[in-house]
């Protein structure tokens, strides 16, 4: 078994500090995708940029003194991108993989803005240094940035202090920093991010600031620039977020305790693991009951769980052949649900099914670090399993199928509160949904459907608007 991921992650880091980036590669089978040796060669070099450039370093703090001047300046070493977070994790997460992508695109150094409800969730990714931003930054209150802000790409533009044609502008004449507000209610202005014009003006700012809750990947394959680049780091371009989040996300050894001692009290000595993510949003409301017989009606069309069977006598079992089935939900009356059909009847090929749920936190506590981390333990569970069940529209479930490297079954929303037909589609990708990209051609200035232009893009299974790679 190889630890590193056949090289993927850097060997220049020591073992205790971080048990689940040496361990966790022996709780799931080898992944079929193998990372190009060009990405891996890219990796190295990020890490080596983010060394000579990260906090505290002698280039760091000559940046912050550009930053203070209040313009941008030519002729600077490192440039930076500074992330900040907004809504669930599983929306962050996605957000953090795809701004290191444009980080690596673009050359610069990635810094989050860890709040306290991120604290001991994730272990450094770069050996030698730190990806948090130092807390003396002097751009406060990073997370109220937002549309209105005049600080933003699209307000610079309305406001004319900053001229998207004018790609040959001096550095001098822009603003030391420029937010890039792409969260999902970003409009025509900031969405010209995914220009070719606007990306020549934005690399001559030193410091971009970014607040996303999308998985902005697939646009960036509208960029004519990063095209070559994207094909040699990602020949497999359905394989992007496996290999990024195997690369950055390693829990801390906290979070990694939670989800060893869970594994090998429930799910270890299984034959087969399933996962079944459940979350309903508030936004496409439907009932316990009839999302229950969705979930069902889904397991048992796809063949995923036996169905149960009255008639079947007790010899006629599967050679005890057990299967696991972790559920993970805010509320716990679906695993209840289940739990009480596989345990009140026999199913129908003998099989044994078992069921358990490692917490049913309720509600939504993206503030409180703890709920986070159970959120977090939950996601890497999943991705131990052999076969997905997710819900549409979830971020949670696009991280546990990038890390797994597996394509879910997905459940479709409902409509009118009542359960779609078919309940569930298998998807085409293991990549995650860009729920709201840009509708704008660049060159041909009109609106296009973007989902219909690329070869490797499509409109994805759960989101009609949305896009994504395969
Ligand atoms: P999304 O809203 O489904 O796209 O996923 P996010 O991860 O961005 O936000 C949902 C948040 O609600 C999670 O980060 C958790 O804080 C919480 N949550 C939702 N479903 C679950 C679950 O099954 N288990 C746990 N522990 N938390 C959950």
């Amino acid at each position: 078994m190889d630890k590193l991921l056949d090289g993927l992650l850097s060997p220049n880091f020591e073992e205790q500090s971080c048990q689940s980036r040496y361990q966790s590669s022996a709780y799931r089978k080898p992944s079929p995708h193998k990372q190009s040796s060009y990405l891996i060669s890219r990796l190295r070099n990020y890490e080596a940029l983010h060394k000579r450039c990260g906090p505290n370093s002698p280039l760091y703090h000559k940046s912050i003194s550009q930053l203070k001047s209040g313009h941008s300046m030519g002729l600077m070493e490192c440039n930076y991108l500074v992330w900040s977070p907004f809504n669930g994790l599983g929306n962050r997460m996605l957000t953090i993989a795809s701004a290191f992508l444009y980080a690596l695109l673009t050359n610069r150094v990635l810094l989050l803005h860890v709040t306290n409800d991120l604290d001991d969730l994730f272990c450094e990714p770069f050996p030698d240094s730190t990806w948090v931003l130092p807390s003396d930054f002097p751009i406060k209150d990073l997370e109220k940035l937002n549309l209105g802000s005049e600080q933003t790409y699209g307000n610079y533009l309305k406001n004319k202090r900053i001229i998207r044609t004018d790609v040959k502008v001096m550095a001098e004449s822009l603003p030391a920093y420029v937010y890039l507000h792409l969260e999902h209610d970003y409009k025509h202005l900031d969405r010209l991010f995914f220009c070719d014009n606007d990306q020549q003006v934005l690399a001559k700012v030193n410091w971009l600031l970014i607040k996303s809750d999308m998985y902005f990947v697939p646009g960036l394959f509208f960029l004519s620039q990063f095209e070559d680049e994207l094909g040699w780091m990602f020949p497999e371009r359905e394989t992007i977020f496996h290999h990024l989040s195997r690369y950055l996300f390693h829990p801390t050894n906290s979070v990694w305790g939670m989800i060893t001692r869970y594994y090998i009290s429930y799910m270890a000595n299984a034959d087969e693991k399933m996962g079944i993510q459940i979350r309903t949003l508030p936004h496409i409301p439907i009932s316990i009951e009839i999302f229950s017989d969705q979930i069902l009606a889904c397991s048992w069309q796809e063949n995923l769980l036996p169905s149960i069977n009255q008639s079947i006598t007790q010899a006629e079992m599967n050679g005890g052949r057990t299967k696991t089935v972790l559920v993970t939900s805010l509320n716990s009356e679906y695993y209840e649900k289940m739990k009480s059909m596989y345990y009140e009847h026999r199913t129908s090929t003998g099989e044994i099914i078992s069921f358990s749920q490692p917490s049913h936190e309720v509600k939504q506590h993206t503030e409180k670090q703890s709920h986070n981390q159970k959120a977090l333990a939950e996601m890497f569970l999943l991705s131990y399993c052999d076969v997905l069940v997710t819900s549409g529209w979830s971020t949670f479930g696009y991280i546990a199928q990038g890390i797994a490297g597996l394509k879910p079954w997905i459940l479709l929303s409902p409509k009118d509160q009542k359960a779609p037909d078919p309940p569930c589609r298998r998807a085409m990708s293991m990549e995650p949904c860009f729920h709201s990209p840009p509708s704008y051609d660049c060159k041909a200035n009109k609106n296009v459907d973007l989902g219909q232009i690329l070869r490797h893009v499509r409109h994805c299974e759960d989101v009609e608007r949305g896009i994504k790679l395969f």
